[in-house]
C-alpha cells in the first residue's frame, strides 16, 4: 500500500527545497524575516509501520524567502541559537503548528505534531508556562504536541532542563528524545524524564541494511524503548529495504524520504488520507 501511495502522490513542495546554498544571512535579515512572518512549518509525516497510516508529523522550520525561495533551517537556526533569538522562531512554529493540528482534528484527523525545542530555550525557567499559554490559546489539547529534545540539549544544563521538562509533562505535553544515540549519552538522565518517544537518529538508520553492528544498536534501542513503554521512531527511512528491516526489528513509527519529504501544510493535509487505511 505504501508503494502505491508513493507512486500516486508526490507533493509539489517536496522539490521546492532550495538546492543551491543561499548566501549566508545576517541576524538582522533573519529577524526581519521572522517579524514579517516569512517563516512557516513544513510537515514531514510520521507513519505507523503496521497500518501505514499517518499518525503525526514533525514540524520543520522553513523560510519562504522573497528572493531565495525555500530556505532550510541550517541557514538560520545556528545563528538564532547563538545570538539568543531562537524563541521567536520556536513560538512562531509552535503557534502555527498547533493551529494546523487543531484544523486537522476538525477535519477528522486526530494526529499529533512534533516541535523541535532548542537546548537554549530549556535554560529559561518560564519556558513551560509560555509554551502552554501559546497552545491553550489555540484550543488544542497539549497531548497532541510532542516536544522533541536532543539528548545533548537535555544534558547541558541538567537542573533547568529537567525542571522545564517535568513541568511540560505535568501540563500534558508529550516529550520525545530526538537524535537518540548521537549525544553525550547519559542513560541515567533518560530515566529521570517521562518521555513517550525515542527517535533513533538517521545516522543509525542509514546503512542499517548493510551493517550488522548498526542493526544490533538499532535493535537494542527499539527493545529498550519497548521496555520503557515508549514509542520507537526511526528517522531517515529512505528506501524500501530500510522500511522492511526496521519493520522486522519491531520499530513502531517511520519518518523519512521513503514516505515523504517535509511539505507545506496544504500538501500535508492532502497527503494524510492517501496514506491512511
Ligand atoms: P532533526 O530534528 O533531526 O530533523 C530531521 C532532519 O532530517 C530534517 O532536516 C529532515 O528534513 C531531514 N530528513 C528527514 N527524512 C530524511 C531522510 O530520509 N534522509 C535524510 N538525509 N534526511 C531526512 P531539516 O528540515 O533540514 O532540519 C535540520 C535540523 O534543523 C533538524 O534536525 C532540527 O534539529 C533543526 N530544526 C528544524 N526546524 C526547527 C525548529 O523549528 N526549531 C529548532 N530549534 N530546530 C529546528
Ligand atoms: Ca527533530
Ligand atoms: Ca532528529
Ligand atoms: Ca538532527
Amino acid at each position: 500500500r505504501l508503494k502505491n501511495l508513493l507512486n500516486s502522490y508526490r507533493p509539489k513542495s517536496a522539490i521546492q527545497i532550495a538546492e543551491e546554498k543561499p548566501a549566508p544571512f545576517s541576524l538582522d535579515e533573519i529577524r526581519q524575516g521572522i517579524s514579517e512572518a516569512q517563516f512557516e512549518p513544513f510537515f514531514q509525516p510520521k507513519v505507523d509501520f503496521k497500518s501505514g497510516a499517518v499518525i503525526g508529523a514533525e514540524a520543520l522550520a522553513r523560510w519562504r524567502h522573497p528572493d531565495h525561495g525555500i530556505i532550510a533551517p541550517q541557514a538560520f537556526i545556528p545563528l538564532l541559537e547563538e545570538r539568543g533569538n531562537i524563541d521567536d522562531l520556536t513560538f512562531l512554529m509552535l503557534e502555527r503548528s498547533a493551529m494546523a493540528c487543531k484544523e486537522l482534528h476538525e477535519s477528522g484527523y486526530p494526529i499529533s505534531i512534533s516541535i523541535n525545542l532548542s537546548r537554549v530555550s530549556l535554560h529559561d525557567a518560564t519556558l513551560a508556562d509560555k509554551i502552554a499559554k501559546v497552545v491553550l490559546k489555540t484550543g488544542l489539547d497539549p497531548k497532541y504536541i510532542i516536544l522533541e529534545i536532543t539528548e545533548t540539549a537535555a544534558m547541558t544544563d541538567v537542573a533547568h532542563a529537567l525542571e522545564n521538562l517535568a513541568r511540560l509533562c505535568m501540563k500534558g505535553f508529550a516529550l520525545s528524545i530526538d537524535d537518540y544515540g548521537t549525544g553525550y549519552s547519559s542513560l541515567q538522565q533518560l530515566t529521570r524524564i517521562a518521555f513517550s518517544e525515542l527517535k533513533i537518529d538517521q545516522f543509525f538508520v542509514k546503512d542499517l541494511v548493510h551493517h550488522e553492528s548498526l542493526r544490533i544498536v538499532v535493535q537494542s534501542s527499539i527493545d529498550m524503548a519497548r521496555r520503557l513503554g515508549v514509542k520507537s521512531v526511526a528517522e531517515g527511512v529512505e528506501t524500501q529495504a530500510d522500511w522492511e528491516m526496521l519493520a522486522s526489528l519491531g520499530c513502531d513509527t517511520a519518518q523519512g524520504y521513503y514516505i515523504a519529504r517535509p511539505m507545506d501544510f496544504e500538501s500535508f493535509r492532502q497527503f494524510i488520507p492517501r496514506a491512511g487505511v
